[in-house]
């Protein structure tokens, strides 16, 4: 059966198909590190058409499709099972078309996300997607995870750049919807079904990208703040004084002592309660001369060289915690105003019972969205999941989002329930089966 289905795979799509030994180890996992199998084949089409053949045989056998991208994926949405076939994308890449008139771009599935910022760059627009990595992501990724990242605040998220997007259902049908205009409302708006859906809902192989103009020089400042609530005071008084807020990310007091000092960096002497990194092409120097007079802000520097800039962005990135053993990320999101009393309760609840963890807090605060990582240095499964059960038991009253921007994949599925209605789940299962009846795309995810 196995054998009958990889020989009509092969015959199907050639060199495109990997067996046996030619398929490699880091397919098993996404940078959760939680996948371990091997799928039976991988599959790297360089067409929309070699796409649907591989669907349209899957499909026949009812084996299922784990769609890869460049595997930076958190939740372990891309982790194949033994039994399953994996599509990946990193052969199917490379920028179409930049329409300077319509301010578009048209992308493969399989283009890094940096290649398409500099070929937006070079063309004199700008794409207004920008994530830690971005050398390692995919646009098909991208879009299949509707991901947020340091732009969120001024351009939306990864759904908000999309004009036009093509996919491959479960059968192999080709679904092009490769609208460049911002205005369509003929019918159902198809895109916003397979963006963010994890690749459980259809394929993504090309996307109609939208651009702006370039931003224009943009500066960055780190100030410290004594309170929460002053933090959220700061990002209203920008938005309202300086506008055209580029990025507004807060650092709680450990991250941005740990992070800064792995990295030997000491931009101020005291290790205040908060820390904010803001950006805007506008001028900031008035508003944050203001602020300082006013004890809005306790202390701030504006970066004078992208040095500067850069090492301030390189404490928020904080790749030094990546190291500490058994880390688990969280990505929750809450009403702004609940972010600060809902990261003590956090931080109490784990500490109480894990009294020498690390737990960091951090995020895009402007778009609802904190960052909790924790490390209990234990490591038991049964450890794992109680700080899941804390984590998110403490986020429960607060109604906030299990997932801001990583997605469910595997790992948050048993804890969808809480972020969502009987009702939205219904309707969730509804879609799943008509656009997927025998349940071969991405299977065990999301939902
Ligand atoms: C250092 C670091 C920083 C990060 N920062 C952010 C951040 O700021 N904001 C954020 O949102 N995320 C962030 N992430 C998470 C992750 O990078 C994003 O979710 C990213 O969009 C995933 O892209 P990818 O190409 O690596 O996809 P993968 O990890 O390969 O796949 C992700 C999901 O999409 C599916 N998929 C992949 N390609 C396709 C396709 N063509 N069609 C259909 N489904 C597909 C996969 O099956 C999987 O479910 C970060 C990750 C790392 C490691």
């Amino acid at each position: 059966m196995t054998s009958q289905f990889l020989s009509e795979l092969a015959r199907m799509l050639g060199s495109a198909v990997l067996t046996g030994d030619a398929v490699s180890d880091k397919h098993r996992t996404d940078m959760s590190l939680s996948g371990t199998e091997l799928p039976l084949a991988v599959i790297r089409p360089r067409t929309t058409e070699e796409v649907s053949a591989a669907l349209r045989v899957c499909h026949a056998h009812g084996i299922g499709v784990v769609p890869q991208g460049g595997l930076t994926g958190l939740a372990g949405g891309a982790n194949p099972g033994a039994d399953q076939v994996v599509i990946s994308f990193e052969l199917m890449r490379g920028i179409e078309e930049i329409d300077k008139a319509s301010a578009t771009m048209t992308v493969k599935a399989g283009t890094p996300l940096e290649v398409a910022q500099q070929a937006a760059a070079g063309a004199g627009l700008f794409l207004g997607l920008d994530l830690g990595a971005r050398g390692s992501y995919q646009i098909g990724g991208n879009l299949a995870t509707n991901a947020g990242g340091i732009r969120v605040i001024r351009y939306g998220m990864a759904r908000e750049q999309v004009l036009g997007l093509e996919a491959v259902l479960a059968d192999g049908t080709v679904v092009s919807s490769m609208n460049k205009m911002l205005k369509n409302n003929a019918g159902y708006d198809l895109k916003h079904l397979f963006i963010g859906s994890e690749g459980t809902l259809g394929i993504i192989t090309r996307a109609v990208l939208r651009l702006h103009p370039p931003p224009g020089n943009i500066n960055t400042a780190l100030c410290a703040l004594s309170s929460y609530e002053d933090v959220v005071k700061l990002l209203r008084d920008a938005q309202a004084t300086i506008g055209n807020i580029a990025a507004f990310e807060a650092l709680w007091r450990d991250y941005h002592v740990y992070s800064s000092s792995a990295l030997k960096f000491r931009f101020f002497e005291n290790p205040y309660p908060f820390w904010v990194i803001i950006e805007s092409a506008n001028d900031m120097e008035t508003f944050l001369g203001g602020a300082l007079e006013s004890g809005l802000i306790t202390d701030c520097i504006i970066a004078t060289s992208e040095i500067q800039a850069r090492d301030m962005w390189s404490v928020r990135e904080g790749h030094a915690i990546d190291a500490l053993p058994n880390l688990i990320n969280f990505d929750v999101s809450l009403p702004i105003a609940g972010i600060g009393a809902f990261a003590e309760a956090c931080t109490n609840a784990l500490k109480t019972r894990w009294p020498a963890a690390h737990v960091f807090c951090f995020g895009h605060i402007g778009d609802s969205n904190l960052h909790v990582s924790v490390s209990t240095h234990f490591g038991a499964a049964e450890d794992m999941h109680d700080v899941d059960d804390i984590v998110y038991g403490t986020l429960r009253p607060f109604n906030g989002s299990i997932s801001a921007e990583h997605g469910i994949g595997v790992m948050k599925r048993p804890y969808l329930a809480q972020s969502r209605s009987p009702a939205e789940l219904a309707l969730m299962r509804t879609l799943k089966r008509a656009l997927d009846p025998k349940g071969i795309l991405n299977p065990g995810k999301v939902i």
